[in-house]
């Protein structure tokens, strides 16, 4: 009898739970595509309503799927970053869409209307005065402040990747290129070739394809810079750098880049920024990773200019 109410006590143990709906898990035939939201090197994000009850009620999300089914590694990756960030300025993530056997799988954010810096400052650039953008600087920042106390180089940061919540709150997207840094490692070590955003990119990254957190701090630098424009198109870091190294082919444009860099070139200070804010863009840009300002001190500067 001690051996059967054992058993009976090992079945409890071991029942399945009434089936759960798992809320991260998104099936395919309830997304319903809206229109693209935008793209950029390997992926495509699309509004979706999400209706599994098929009468409209359902919630707005952003769904991002790669261009080229073979990237699909990079966006598990992207995924396995982003579901474990928990931040006010870092974008969250909702599930994955994985029906068809994962060959497919896409992946399942909160939905921000007014899309990225890129779209959003130029658009709106009356309403805004340069104290909100010095606090949209300094939401990076503590994005990226909590990123990096995660143990993550963003290696990606642009005003392109950064999204807009509201008029006062930004949020850090696109975890497409982000990489865990192993505790012994403190930099990551690239070694795929990609068409990379060289134009925000440190000399370290340009040189030796390493990145530490340091060369985030350069792609800071390069963001306020886009910041301080309104992300103005003929002030963007690309036609500037270009405007000054003269185009060329290829890697003739890498060598060149790093020359100019290598003899302390920099962007020059943008109408209307504060002599104060190009400061903190120079402190970004010191040549040597280890002179440069890091997130820590770019939020205690923010946050003076901000009192
Ligand atoms: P990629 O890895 O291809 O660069 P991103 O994640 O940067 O893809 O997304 C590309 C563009 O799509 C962004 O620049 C932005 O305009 C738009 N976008 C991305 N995520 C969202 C979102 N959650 N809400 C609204 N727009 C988004
Ligand atoms: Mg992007």
């Amino acid at each position: 009898r001690a051996i059967v109410r054992e058993l009976g006590r090992i079945k409890e143990q071991h029942a399945i739970p009434p089936q759960e709906t798992d809320p991260t898990d998104f099936k395919r035939r309830f997304l319903k595509k809206i229109r693209k939201l935008g793209e950029g090197n390997f992926g495509l994000v699309e509004l979706c309503l999400y209706d599994p009850k098929g009468d409209q009620t359902g919630e707005l999300v952003a769904v991002k799927s790669l261009k080229t089914e073979n990237e699909c590694s990079n966006l598990r990756k992207e995924i396995s970053t982003i579901r474990n960030l928990y931040h006010e300025n870092i974008v969250k993530y909702k599930g994955i869409c994985n029906d068809e056997g994962g060959a497919n799988i896409k992946l399942i954010m909160e939905y921000l209307p007014s899309g990225s810096l890129k779209e959003y400052l130029p658009r709106n650039k009356s309403n805004i005065d340069q104290k909100r953008l010095l606090h949209y600087a300094l939401q990076i920042c503590q994005g990226m402040e909590y990123l990096g106390s995660q143990n993550y180089i963003h290696r990606d940061l642009a005003a392109r990747n950064i999204l807009v919540e509201n008029e006062s709150l930004v949020k850090i997207g696109d975890f497409g290129l982000t990489k865990s840094i192993k505790d012994d490692k403190e930099y990551y070590k690239v070694t795929e070739e990609q068409d990379s955003p060289v134009y925000w990119y440190a000399p370290e990254c340009l040189i030796n394809r390493k990145f530490y957190k340091a060369s985030d701090v350069w792609s800071f630098g390069v963001t306020l810079y886009e910041i301080m424009t309104y992300c103005d198109r003929e002030n963007s870091p690309p036609r500037v750098f270009l405007k000054m190294i003269g185009r060329s082919q290829g890697q003739m444009t890498m060598a060149r880049l790093v020359e100019a860099l290598e003899k302390g070139w920099r962007m020059p200070r943008p109408d209307s920024c504060p002599e104060m804010v190009y400061t903190q863009m120079h402190s970004c840009w010191s040549h040597a990773p280890e002179n440069r300002v890091d997130f820590k001190g770019l939020i205690k500067e923010f946050e003076f200019l901000l009192t």
